[in-house]
């Protein structure tokens, strides 16, 4: 192995040496990969190392090897598997966003997927990879990476016993000028820190209870509440027909579904039975599918009481919105799985708690009583279940101030993304052996959250403004809340163009007037107006992305404009699903056209009506730049002094 050539790279990391070499002995099993400018490869991993040590390895090692040379420009695309066993979900550095490998295939051909015991390779990816190679450093590789980073033979007997530790650890112990003693101990802290950092739901599926969770608002008190009616049932106190037998809970990836299932499992002291309908899809076949179902009802049933948690939900389908090419065994998996929850066979004692994202994509028939008859909103963490939670996932206690700074950045985070956070923050301490933990999170911090620069600031102030004190002059209506993001994650692309939000209260009118839909989309609009006449020139902030303003304002437009009866024709030309109406302006130039006539003619509207209220514009920005976010009360004398209205 050319000493050199190692070198380049890796400097004097013991960690990044020991990868390299291990990558290279497992690459020897399929060398003609390295000269090829595309090749999928499976690399399984040991343990759960930190796994940035081998992406830079293979990164190395594919770079110098390839037919381009050095400098390649396109690195590979590493893939990890998350989640437990059948879940097919993948993240590309971004834990918890779904990616579809078929998609990332065909995108990019250069892609290395890393498996470690808890998060093996999937069976998916195993059928199409070229290539699987088990990557695992080797005594002798340690030996030979000490030698090469601080110049001396590690005994074979100490090699024997420090092979087994994790690999960052390693890096970390022997870093610097450190002697040998001093960096055996430093090993050994780390080990035992690390045996006593267990995760919120371990390897067997062990969960805190509810008591012990943060941020689950509602569902929280249904969960003890069942609790209790479950004890009840079973001290024949309280009959099967009284006790909540299903529930939905309805919330964004990672908002802690499948961790509250469990921990309700626990605090009921019921038995948890876990089915993914995409893994019982992933078998292919109906009967599997079903046979897959009936399975899990039954376990649930023999050990009752008992959690069944159904997750991904959506993945059943709706009757109501299936495409009439949908196979005939979407429909039957949904009559299938209603006949077992109704139950032939009795199901007492078994509570179904299903998952998905979105309501409308679950049938209706699901939501019946006895069924899953209450469905619960799981919201994203409030500040206070955001400190609570990163607390809970940092495992020790930071400082009180460094906790509200998380607590303030983090708004809009889930609970996945809150521990992803604390995990960095507990790498970055661990890799500089273990000194104090506030200080790595403030580091991690001003890493991952980038300030939002004081023009932008301002901007996004004076657009947010804009909707207020529209809303206020065109309708009287006082908006409940008013925020400007002051941060946002630089992980997040979304985030950097979501400046800021303005709540109003839900207005409820069953049918409306050609004013009202024209008042909603001038308030649309404004945002963009304000912008147009404190800066001349409006920015791109109101359009370019789905749930944008101008989408919004645009979709309002069409539904008027389309089968409402009430703008100028009668005719009745599209359903009110939103896709079909995008499809309409999209396709059809002059339906596109007289939407952009109803646009124009409020944004000239607002547009006079802000210019003459332009103290309300400008105090009511200036006290967004101030603090942020501004409630209900403070909005509303702003908004209310000497308005012009129209
Ligand atoms: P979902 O099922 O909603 O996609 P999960 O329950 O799989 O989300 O949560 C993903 C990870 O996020 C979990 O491993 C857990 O550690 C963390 N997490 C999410 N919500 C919470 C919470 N409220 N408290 C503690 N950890 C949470």
């Amino acid at each position: 192995m050319k000493r050199s050539n190692l070198i380049a790279g890796t400097g004097r990391s013991v960690g990044l040496l020991m990868a390299r070499m291990a990558v290279r002995r497992a690459l020897r099993e399929c060398p003609e990969l390295l000269y090829r400018t595309a090749y999928i490869l499976g690399a399984e991993l040991p343990n759960d190392v930190d796994t940035t040590l081998f992406e830079r390895a293979f990164e190395l090692e594919f770079q110098s090897h390839a037919p381009d040379g050095p400098g390649r420009t396109t690195a590979p695309e590493f893939h990890y598997f998350i989640e437990d066993g059948g879940r097919e979900r993948y993240r590309r550095n971004k834990p918890f966003e779904e990616f579809s490998l078929g998609k990332s295939i065909t995108e990019n051909q250069r892609l290395i997927a890393i498996g470690t015991p808890k998060h093996p390779l999937s069976e998916a990816f195993r059928t199409i990879a070229e290539a699987i190679v088990v990557v695992r450093p080797e005594q002798r590789h340690l030996q030979a990476a000490i030698k090469i980073a601080r110049d001396f033979h590690l005994s074979d007997e100490i090699a024997s016993e420090l092979i087994t530790s994790n690999i960052s650890n390693l890096s970390i112990a022997f870093r610097g000028n450190r002697p040998l003693d001093a960096a055996l101990r430093i090993i050994n802290a780390l080990g035992k820190a690390e045996q006593t950092a267990q995760p919120i739901v371990d390897v067997e599926g062990n969960a805190p209870s509810l008591d012990d969770i943060a941020g689950y608002g509602e569902a929280k008190s249904w969960g003890l509440e069942l609790a209790q009616d479950l004890r009840d049932w079973k001290n024949g106190a309280l009959q099967w027909s009284d006790v909540d037998r299903g529930v939905l809970l309805l919330g964004a990836p990672g908002t802690g579904k499948t961790v509250f299932a469990r921990s309700l499992a626990k605090s009921c002291d019921a038995h948890f039975v876990e089915c993914s309908l995409t893994k019982n899809q992933a078998l292919g076949h109906l009967g599997d599918m079903l046979k897959g179902l009936s399975k899990a009802f039954n376990e649930a049933r023999k050990n009752s009481p008992s959690v069944l948690f159904i997750d991904e939900f959506d993945g059943i389908g709706n009757r109501a919105t299936l495409s009439r090419h949908a196979p005939e065994y979407a429909t039957q998996v949904i009559t299938g799985l209603l006949e077992l929850m109704d139950g032939t066979e009795k199901r007492n004692g078994v509570v179904v708690v299903a998952a998905c994202n979105r309501i409308e994509t679950v049938d209706a028939a699901f939501l019946r009583p006895g069924r899953l008859e209450r469905i619960i909103e799981i919201p994203l963490p409030d500040l206070q279940a955001r400190k609570a939670i990163f607390k809970q996932h940092l495992q020790t206690d930071p400082p009180e101030t460094i906790l509200d700074e998380v607590g303030l950045l983090t708004e809009g985070c889930s609970g996945a993304d809150l521990e992803r956070l604390a995990r960095d923050c507990r790498r970055s301490a661990r890799r500089s052996g273990g000194t104090s933990v506030g200080r790595h999170v403030l580091n991690v911090l001003s890493d991952q959250f980038l300030k939002v620069p004081s023009s932008q600031l301002r901007r996004n102030a004076v657009h947010e403004a804009g909707h207020a004190v529209a809303a206020y002059a065109i309708r009287g209506i006082v908006a409940t809340e008013l925020v400007i993001r002051e941060y946002f994650r630089t992980t997040n692309v979304a985030e950097s163009r979501d400046g800021g939000y303005t709540v109003f209260s839900h207005d409820h009118s069953s049918f409306q007037v050609r004013s009202d839909y024209e008042d909603r989309i001038a308030v649309f609009l404004a945002g963009h107006a304000a912008e147009a006449i404190l800066f001349d020139h409006p920015s791109d902030g109101s359009g370019l992305v789905a749930g944008s303003d101008l989408e919004r304002a645009t979709m309002i437009a069409a539904r008027l404009i389309a089968s409402s009866g009430i703008y100028g024709d009668l005719v009745f030309r599209a359903d009110l699903t939103m896709a079909q109406l995008k499809r309409m302006v999209r396709d059809d130039e002059q339906f596109a056209k007289s939407c952009d006539l109803v646009l124009k003619a409020q944004m000239r509207r607002v547009r006079g009506l802000l210019a003459s209220n332009m103290k309300q514009l400008e105090d009511v920005a200036n006290a967004l730049v101030k603090k942020g976010r501004l409630s209900r009360e403070e909005i509303s004398p702003l908004v209310q002094s000497n308005t012009n209205t129209i």
